[in-house]
């Protein structure tokens, strides 16, 4: 069942249940105020004829009709019966006396007033004080007046309540299709949108609904799509372009080789080349399936206390074995009392690919090939401080230096593709950290890392 049938079926149902409460009120309590009124005619009625029993020595029963019929004043189809100490009849209107048994008859007596229906018939049994001792007046009519309009106000109350079911059911539709229509109209746009026209968004309208919410938060999740879209766009063009410089470089030079006949050591030199050139492709191709991994977020499960001065000790041997030529030292701020100071939950390999990250860029950006590491901590974090004095970056490129494959300017002329920072952003993300850079050009450059300490993370 739609929403919209729905809610027109909840709204009728409600509706409607409302009205039958209140057309049975009124049906009721109009009832009870007819009854009670008639009982009153017929109190009265009851009143007259003791008066004339009792004012009027000898009156007879013919002699009392006859004076009520000059008056007018019985009521419709009226039956009065007067019942002495001895339940024998003193007075009878004459047509069918309401049966009543001796046992009623004594109840009444004794103090019981009977008013109520009895099919169509009013009926009052009410007792008498009379000198002569406790007479029972036995009175009922037929309030055809009364019934005949109560009658007229059900047949109303009842065509009332199915013609306003009716047009309830209506409204209901009306108002549900209303009410609706901005989700239907969300569904047609969104709908629409494909990767194809990822920039489109949906139609907020003016008020600030819920619904006009829901768009609102479907559009930021759109921002964010699209985002994502361009940046993965954008990630696989740059791949593509890093790619294909060293493997045009490397055709450039096979060719070159080839196109004469040369000597052994000219075919090693141009293999040589080569060889640099697939060497430099596989770590950026290592490189991109690292941040491929990061990217996953599957990583938890491999995490583990390590202590991060360990960590850096390997890094430190794993950078200056790769390049003679560079130099990093490892520096204890503060000796660690406990372990657990310089201890972050984590993954050990990747911690350090991202260590060695920092130190490589610090002696590779630096004329003297050095830099120096600070690991110190505080309450709850260990810090460490990667310093070099080399080229620097330009205040303008900080922001930047975390985008895949973005390079300074000034730092172009070196080997590099621009992943590294990228990746070890990714890493010291997933480890919940912080990166601050301070950097100077000409002067030198400071990263600041920040880890939470083991005991402080639980992951
Ligand atoms: P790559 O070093 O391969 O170019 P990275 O992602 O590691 O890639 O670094 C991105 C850019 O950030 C570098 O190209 C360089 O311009 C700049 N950079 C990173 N570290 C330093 C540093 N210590 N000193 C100066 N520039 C740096």
């Amino acid at each position: 069942m739609t929403i919209k049938a729905r809610l027109t079926l909840l709204f009728t149902l409600l509706v409607a249940s409302i009205l039958l409460l209140f057309c049975f009120s009124v049906y009721y309590f109009y009832d009870q105020y007819r009854e009670q009124q008639f009982t009153s005619y017929l109190q009265e009625r009851v009143v007259t004829v003791i008066q004339l029993l009792e004012d009027v020595d000898g009156i007879t029963t013919a002699e009392i009709k006859r004076i009520e019929e000059a008056n007018n004043t019985i009521l419709f189809k009226e039956e009065i019966t007067v019942y002495d100490e001895q339940d024998s009849v003193i007075y009878d209107s004459g047509k069918i006396k309401f049966p009543v048994s001796a046992n009623e008859l004594a109840e009444v007596r004794a103090g019981k007033a009977v008013q109520e229906r009895r099919g169509e018939r009013q009926l009052l049994m009410i007792r008498h004080f009379h000198e002569s001792g406790h007479w029972v007046v036995v009175a009922d009519a037929v309030d055809s007046i009364g019934l005949s309009k109560l009658n007229r106000l059900r047949d109303i109350l009842v065509m009332g309540w199915l013609l306003s079911l009716v047009l309830v059911a209506v409204a209901g539709w009306i108002f549900a299709r209303d009410a609706i229509k901005p989700v239907a109209e969300i569904n047609y746009q969104v709908n629409n949108i494909s990767a194809g026209n990822l920039h489109d968004r949906l139609s907020v309208g003016r008020e600030k609904d819920e619904l006009a919410q829901l768009a609102q938060t479907f559009n930021l999740m759109l921002d964010r799509l699209e985002l994502a879209f361009k940046a993965q766009k954008s990630f696989v063009s740059h791949a593509s372009h890093e790619l294909r410089t060293p493997l045009s470089v490397m055709m450039a030079d096979v060719e070159v080789t080839l196109m004469k006949e040369r000597t052994p050591e000219e075919y090693k030199a141009g293999l040589r080349s080569a060889l640099e050139e697939v060497r430099n492709m596989n770590q950026m191709v290592n490189q991109l399936l690292e941040l491929a991994r990061t990217e996953e977020g599957v990583l938890h499960k491999s995490y583990q206390k390590v202590r991060l001065d360990e960590v850096l000790w390997q890094a430190q041997e794993f950078v200056m074995q790769k390049n003679t030529a560079y130099a990093v030292t490892v520096k204890y701020d503060k000796v660690p009392e406990r372990e657990n100071e310089i201890a972050v939950m984590g993954d050990e390999t990747l911690l350090r690919t991202a260590l060695a990250n920092f130190m490589e860029n610090g002696c590779k950006y630096s004329e003297n090939h050095k830099m120096t590491v600070h690991l110190n901590s505080d309450a709850h974090s260990v810090i460490l401080h990667f310093r070099d004095e080399g080229v620097g970056i330009a205040a303008a490129d900080i922001p930047f230096l975390f985008d895949t494959f973005y390079r300074s300017d000034n730092t172009k002329n070196r080997q590099g593709y621009g992943i590294g920072l990228a990746l070890t952003k990714r890493i010291v993300d997933i480890h919940k950290g912080s990166i601050r850079v301070e950097s100077e050009l000409g002067v030198g450059s400071d990263f600041m890392v920040q880890f939470p300490q083991a005991g402080v993370l639980e992951i």
